[in-house]
C-alpha cells in the first residue's frame, strides 16, 4: 500500500471546527446529574435548569422508576430483535393499546424514538411522483423524512394556510401529504389544526401532525393537540395521522403514531426505521403505562404549569419594553425569548449561567438567521420561586430601554 501524501479533505476537520467556533456555532455538551425538582448538577455545579422538555416533571417520578424496574425484572433490559421478529413484547403490545385508548384514536404503533418515527413514516406514505407540503418551521426529523421520501416538497411559510391552499390547488400529484408540528418546537405556538384538516379534506390530502410538545400537556387530561380541538374519538378523521413523542411530557423515551387502522397497518408493513431496528425495551413500555396513568389523573401538574407560564410572561413584560428583545406569542411551556444576534444570545445565556440559571441559547440553523434566542422550557417541576429567579436574572441582563430611538430600530430582525 502506498500512502497518498497529497493534501486531503480528511485533514480539514480541525479547521472546519475552528470555523464553527468563530461563527459561534460550535455546540457543546454538558455532563449532568439530576438533583431535586428542576435542579441539575452541570459539570459539577448545581444549576436551576429551564431546558428540559420534561414538562410535567415525570422523568424521575418514583412510580415510573418502579414500573421500569418491574419491567426489567419480567422482560430483561433488551428486546433482542425487531418488533417484526421477536422484539414485540407483551409490554409493548399493552402499551400500544393504552396509547390508542389514551389518544382516543383507533390504533397506535410504538417506536423507540421520535426522530426515527418521522424519518421512517413519511417515506412509507409518499414517494417519487407524490407531493409533500411542509411548514417552514417544522422539526428537523419531518424535514429529513420528507427528503428521504423523494416526493416533491412544497415548503410553505410558517402557518401561512393561504399559501398552503394555493400549493395544494396547483399540485398535480394524486397523493398529497401535509406535515406539520402541532406545537412548534422552537416558538411554542400551536398550529391551526382544524383549518389544516379542512384544507386536507378539500384537496384530498393526508395530514401528519407531530405533537411532541402537546402530548401530555394540551387537551383534556393531557390527551394532546388533536383532543384539544375535539378531533379524537367519534370525531377522529381518517385523514389524520397523529404522532407524538414519549421522552418529553411523558418523561420516558420513544414515540408513537396513531390513526386509522389500515393506515397504521401500512406503516407497520413499510416503515424501514421500524422494521430494521431493534424494538424498544419492554421496561420503557412498563414505565410509559405508569406515566399515562399519572398524565390522565394528575391534572394539578398541568394547572401548576399554566400558572408558571402566566407568571413568566407577566414578569417579563416590563423588562422587555423598549428593548429589541421579543417574547414569542406562546401559551405553551415553550417560551422563546428572541434576542437576535448569535453572540448576544450566547452572552445572555452565559450571564444567566453565572447566576446559576441554565437556559439554552438556540442558534441557526435550528432557528432562522437573526433570531437566535433563549428557549425557556417550563415544567411542573419548577416552583414559582424558580420562575421569579429567572425573571430577576433576565432583568439584570436586559439591554437598556431604547424607547428614545426611532421606532424602526425597535423592530425585531425576524425574517
Ligand atoms: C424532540 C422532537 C422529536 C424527536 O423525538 P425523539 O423521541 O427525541 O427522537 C420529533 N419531533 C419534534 C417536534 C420534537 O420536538
Amino acid at each position: 500500500m502506498t500512502l497518498n501524501t497529497h493534501p486531503s479533505w480528511i485533514d480539514e476537520f480541525p479547521a472546519r471546527i475552528a470555523e464553527l467556533d468563530r461563527a459561534h456555532l460550535r455546540r457543546r455538551r454538558r455532563v449532568v446529574v439530576p438533583e431535586s425538582g428542576a435542579r441539575l448538577q452541570v459539570d459539577g455545579q448545581s444549576m436551576l435548569a429551564f431546558c428540559s422538555n420534561d414538562y410535567l416533571g415525570l422523568a424521575s417520578h418514583p412510580a415510573l422508576v418502579q414500573a421500569a424496574c418491574a419491567g426489567a425484572h419480567e422482560f430483561g433490559v433488551g428486546a433482542g430483535a425487531s418488533p417484526l421478529v421477536s422484539g414485540h413484547s407483551a409490554a409493548n403490545e399493552a402499551l400500544e393499546q393504552a396509547l390508542a385508548r389514551f389518544a382516543e384514536l383507533p390504533r397506535a404503533l410504538y417506536f423507540y424514538a421520535g426522530y426515527a418515527t418521522n424519518i421512517g413514516i413519511v417515506p412509507a406514505l409518499v414517494a417519487e411522483g407524490d407531493a409533500l407540503f411542509s411548514d417552514a418551521l417544522n422539526h428537523a426529523c419531518l424535514i429529513d423524512g420528507a427528503r428521504l421520501s423523494r416526493a416533491h416538497i412544497h415548503r410553505y411559510a410558517h402557518a401561512d394556510l393561504g399559501a398552503l391552499d394555493a400549493a395544494l390547488s396547483q399540485s398535480p400529484a394524486r397523493r398529497k401529504l401535509v406535515i406539520s408540528d402541532a406545537v412548534f418546537s422552537m416558538d411554542g405556538d400551536i398550529a391551526d389544526i382544524p383549518a389544516l384538516l379542512a384544507l386536507c379534506e378539500r384537496h384530498d390530502a393526508l395530514l401528519l401532525l407531530d405533537d411532541a410538545h402537546g402530548f401530555g400537556v394540551l387537551g383534556p387530561e393531557g390527551r394532546g393537540s388533536l383532543a384539544k380541538f375535539g378531533l379524537t374519538g367519534a370525531r377522529a378523521s381518517r385523514r389524520v395521522l397523529y404522532m407524538a413523542t414519549l421522552g418529553k411530557a411523558a418523561g420516558v423515551a420513544g414515540a408513537f403514531v396513531a390513526g386509522d387502522d389500515a393506515l397504521v397497518e401500512w406503516l407497520l408493513q413499510k416503515t424501514r426505521s421500524y422494521i430494521f431496528a431493534t424494538a424498544a425495551p419492554a421496561l420503557l413500555a412498563s414505565a410509559l403505562r405508569a406515566s399515562l396513568r399519572l398524565i390522565e389523573t394528575e391534572q394539578w401538574r398541568r394547572d401548576h404549569l399554566s400558572r408558571l407560564i402566566a407568571r413568566l410572561r407577566d414578569g417579563l413584560q416590563p423588562i422587555l419594553r423598549g428593548t429589541p428583545w421579543r417574547l414569542g406569542d406562546s401559551v405553551t411551556a415553550i417560551q422563546a425569548l428572541v434576542i437576535g444576534p448569535n453572540d448576544e444570545a450566547l452572552a445572555v445565556m452565559e450571564g444567566l449561567r453565572e447566576r446559576g440559571l441554565w437556559v439554552p441559547a438556540i442558534r441557526p440553523p435550528t432557528v432562522p438567521e437573526g433570531t437566535a434566542r433563549l428557549r425557556i422550557a417550563l415544567s411542573a417541576a419548577h416552583s414559582e420561586d424558580d420562575v421569579d429567579r429567572l425573571i430577576q436574572g433576565l432583568a439584570g441582563l436586559a439591554p437598556k430601554s431604547q424607547l428614545e430611538r426611532p421606532s424602526a430600530a425597535l423592530e425585531p430582525t425576524l425574517a
